[in-house]
């Protein structure tokens, strides 16, 4: 996933900064999978496997062992960090999974710091961890320990990045939705990816926004084709048309693969099981009489009681915007130079993805209409 991420743009580096990274070949499936791939490994009977165990034999870093790292524990300690060193990603991924904390979140609060420190919003030391700063993978390891015992700054940072900027300052370099951290997507090269984070039910969340189809358009033009109609032509990734219909469809479909138990990774993310085929497993498995399409309703149903939840809670419109940095920045280099999200293109698309849901155009709450055809009234 890396090599692909870097070769498309939207590897995300040293805080959103840039969409490549220069050290990004040290980051290839092949050096993984030579030097420290033990063996593979996968959730109870799945036929994918994949996930795999690693473990460092040498070096400052001998003794790290355990499962992963996949694509975004390698982002949120590689490249986003600023960091080369794919040993110290290793043990960084293997303490987080030991301490209980979540990878993504943890990188992006260090790049975060990271960048801080970079442009004087606060210093190293004032954080009682000296050296943290893009590249230097020691402070980073040091700064993980810190924050799960939630000592000197770590007790700041264990916060996570919104909430620490509120503290410490340096809001408009928190690059999140909705207060969680965006994953390891540049979205400003993938515009119906910027949207999908932006107003996932949760914030910045790949479980959610995540589209392969988007990223990968030859992969699965086949799908493209049968299921949306859409014909993806040119560097698909940066178009804002059609971009509505496909995350919804995406969306409603990540819901009801939720829900039917099964992982995204083997379903709706890698495809090669289509919805025509979770219809037949679930009506075989229990004698349900619907369609594909009442399916398909359901996946819709659940998406948007999620929204109803979060629009009673005060949220709305006003929330569905990725961060500023993305909005106001153009890439700095690499094949998604010059790319930002252009506010006037964002605003159709979300107005257009509104529309499509059935959703109040000013406010983004789910219309009566919507809610009786439902069943949520
Ligand atoms: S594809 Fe899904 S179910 Fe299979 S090993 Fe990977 S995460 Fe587990």
């Amino acid at each position: 996933m890396t090599p692909l991420a870097q070769g498309m743009g939207f590897l995300p580096t040293r805080n959103f900064q840039e969409s490549v990274f220069e050290a990004s070949s040290n980051f290839s499936g092949e050096n993984l999978k030579d030097n420290y791939v033990q063996r593979n490994k996968g959730c109870f009977n799945c036929p994918v496997s994949c996930s795999r165990y690693c473990s460092v034999q040498e070096g400052p870093y001998a003794g790290t062992k355990g499962e992963g790292p996949e694509y975004e524990s390698i982002s949120a300690f590689g490249s986003k960090c600023g960091n080369s060193d794919l040993e110290a990603v290793l043990h960084a991924n293997m303490l987080c999974n030991r301490l209980g904390l979540d990878t993504i979140s943890t990188g992006n609060v260090l790049a975060w710091a990271m960048e801080c420190v970079d442009k004087g919003v606060f210093s190293a030391r004032d954080l009682g961890l000296d050296g943290l700063g893009f590249g230097n993978h020691q402070a980073m390891i040091q700064a993980i320990h810190r924050i799960a015992a939630r000592q000197d700054g770590g007790d700041i940072l264990a916060q996570g990045a919104w909430r620490a900027a509120r503290i410490l300052g340096g809001q408009d370099l928190v690059v999140h939705s909705k207060g969680l951290d965006y994953p390891a997507v540049d979205v400003r090269g993938t515009k119906g990816m910027a949207m999908a984070f932006a107003v996932s039910p949760r914030g910045g969340d790949h479980l959610k926004g995540l589209c392969l189809l988007e990223v990968a358009p030859d992969v699965y033009a086949h799908i493209l084709k049968s299921e949306l109609g859409i014909e993806p032509g040119d560097k698909y990734w940066l178009k804002y048309e059609t971009k509505a219909g496909l995350m919804a469809w995406q969306e409603d479909w990540h819901c009801v693969v939720d829900s039917l138990g099964l992982c995204k990774l083997e379903g709706i993310a890698l495809k090669p099981v289509l919805p025509a085929h979770f219809h037949r497993l679930l009506s075989t498995a229990t004698g349900w009489s619907g369609d594909v399409q009442d399916l398909r309703r359901a996946g819709e149903r659940i998406w948007n009681l999620e929204r109803m939840f979060n629009c009673r809670e005060g949220l709305g419109r006003k929330d569905d915007y990725p961060p500023k940095r993305l909005m106001q920045e153009p890439v700095k280099n690499g094949p998604s130079r010059g790319e930002r999200l252009d506010r006037d293109k964002y605003e159709a698309l979300l107005t257009q993805y509104y529309s499509l849901r059935g959703w109040d155009l000013d406010t983004g709450v789910p219309t009566p209409a919507t809610r009786s055809r439902l069943g949520l009234s």
